[in-house]
């Protein structure tokens, strides 16, 4: 991506998510990712999570005005190029996220695209979504995506679609198109039965459907914590940048896969992927 020059004002971005302790995932992955990629962050915390790299083992939720608050501070003054929801905790932080971003121009037919990464558990299967809160990302927040990107248990989850090859992975994406989201991306990296990556973007364009295949060979690492969010982050950087979706995609797949080489073990569990290639 192009940076500017010292002393100028750079593309910002805003990241709704979770504080993951363990600096592997959530915010702290959004950050680095930003910081490297030349882009400014600014942060609206959704929920503190306490987590290492075994686990999340509690989270605690930020009030719901206190969520809006922080959205229309930085976009009233900073302003942002683009904008990437995570971990939303609830239904009441689901709903004030949205209703902020509808009054701001963020996602749906607003001016500032919107990445949805439909965040609802943690690799160890730790819940960072109420259960009861699924109806609202379905009927809320899906509809405001410019690009929502699951990953194959949040697509069952939001879908009901087991994805196991290509023909459910495109039923998938169409299911969330009929959702509202502009483009769905599936993201094909935990087919565990596969040796390749193979994602799959799907838009509901004017003229008809619009559709990229990205695939790559897996790259074997036990430490991928934070990957899904690094994806979205590069994705939103690039949007920012006023690339188009499927080129914002090239590039966050480029740009994931190096994280996802780069990565490294800390701690008993899982290590984060690194951006600092
Ligand atoms: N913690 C927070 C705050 C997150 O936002 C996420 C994912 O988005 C996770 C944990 C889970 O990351 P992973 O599935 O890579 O363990």
């Amino acid at each position: 991506l192009p940076t500017a020059p010292d002393g100028a004002t750079p593309v910002r971005v805003l990241t709704i998510a979770g504080s993951d302790s363990g600096g592997g995932a959530g915010i702290q992955a959004d950050m680095r990712s930003f910081a490297l990629m030349g882009v400014h962050a600014c942060v609206a915390v959704t929920a503190v999570t306490v987590q290492n790299s075994t686990g999340v083992s509690g989270y605690q939720a930020i009030d719901p005005p206190i969520v809006a608050d922080q959205i229309r501070a930085v976009v009233t003054d900073i302003g942002i190029g683009a904008a990437k929801t995570g971990m939303l905790a609830s239904s009441a932080i689901i709903n004030a996220v949205v209703s902020t971003c509808a009054d701001l121009g963020i996602g749906g037919d607003g001016d500032i695209p919107l990445v949805v990464d439909p965040v609802c558990a943690s690799m160890h299967g730790d819940p960072l979504l109420a259960a009861d809160a699924l109806d609202d990302l379905r009927a809320a927040l899906i509809p405001r995506a410019t690009i929502v990107t699951p990953n194959l248990d949040e697509v069952r989850l939001i879908t009901g679609i087991d994805v196991v090859d290509e023909k459910t992975q495109r039923a998938a994406a169409r299911a969330l198109l009929d959702l509202g989201a502009r483009w769905a991306l599936v993201k094909g990296g935990h087919l565990r039965s596969s040796d390749r990556s193979p994602d799959l973007l799907l838009g509901a364009g004017g003229s008809g459907e619009t559709e990229l295949e990205i695939d790559h060979e897996r790259i074997d690492t036990g430490h991928d914590h934070g990957a899904g969010d690094t994806l979205a982050a590069a994705l939103t950087a690039a949007l920012a940048h006023g690339y188009s979706v499927p080129d914002a995609l090239r590039f966050a797949k480029g740009w994931v896969t190096r994280c996802l080489i780069a990565a490294y073990p800390l701690g008993a569990g899982h290590g984060p992927v690194n951006p600092l290639w």
